[in-house]
């Protein structure tokens, strides 16, 4: 069965864009071009992920997100406008899965809907892994090539974010903000750190991107 994935975005061009791409890749896709009927869309059921727009009339995302909450855990990505800041903190806080600024690169929205498939399919088996690194997500055990690793809390949720989004690089913000959350005010370098830390335990696998951040490749692909 094909995956199915609704658009929620009242710009129609967008919107429309967004379906031809997502068609072509081999998804089936349905459009809602405002807030209140996307979420009775949403709230239909069916859909393996859902792609939604804050600037919405009717309901705008945020409130479409709040109430689909009540009932549903279906990955959502948020689309946000450049510098919207406070959406994007408001969105994870409601249970955005993730979020994609505008403007954007269609390969880009592809790769995070790419992830959170993977990782929602993961999250059942509660394993991830990588080349010789394993991860179980809910007994917080590691290990790299069958030697198990001894990893600090922290430790273990940046290299679990890494390999969640394996094959994209995540720049220093978006991993501090999702490992050490929004509101920390340490130092910035603090993501360096850890990744040599994780480097200095034995794992091997941590790609860095000059200038951007990090990734852990699957080498196979
Ligand atoms: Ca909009």
């Amino acid at each position: 069965m094909a995956t199915r994935i609704l658009i929620i975005e009242d710009e129609a061009k967008i919107a429309r864009f967004i379906e031809l791409e997502l068609v072509h890749e081999g998804y089936e896709a349905q459009k809602a071009l405002d807030g209140r009927t996307g979420l009775e869309m949403a709230e239909g059921g069916g859909f393996d992920l859902i792609i939604l727009d804050i600037m919405l009339p009717e309901l705008n995302g945020l409130e479409v997100l709040r109430r689909l909450r009540k009932s549903s855990q279906v990955p959502v990505i948020l689309l946000t406008a450049r510098d919207a800041v406070m959406d994007k903190v408001s969105g994870l806080d409601l249970g955005a899965n993730d979020y994609i600024t505008k403007p954007f690169a269609i390969e880009e929205l592809l790769a995070r809907i790419r992830a959170l498939l993977r990782y929602g399919s993961r999250l059942k088996a509660e394993t991830l892994s990588c080349g010789g690194l394993t991860l179980n997500v809910s007994s917080r055990e590691a290990s790299c090539d069958g030697i198990p690793l001894q990893l600090t809390n922290k430790e273990f949720t940046l290299l679990q974010t890494l390999l969640e989004n394996k094959n994209i690089v995540m720049s220093r913000d978006s991993l501090l903000e999702r490992v050490w959350g929004y509101d920390y005010m340490g130092e910035t370098n603090v993501v360096d750190v850890y990744v040599r830390y994780l480097r200095q335990k034995g794992v091997g696998a941590i790609q860095t991107v000059r200038g951007v951040g990090y990734v852990i490749k699957d080498e196979r692909q």
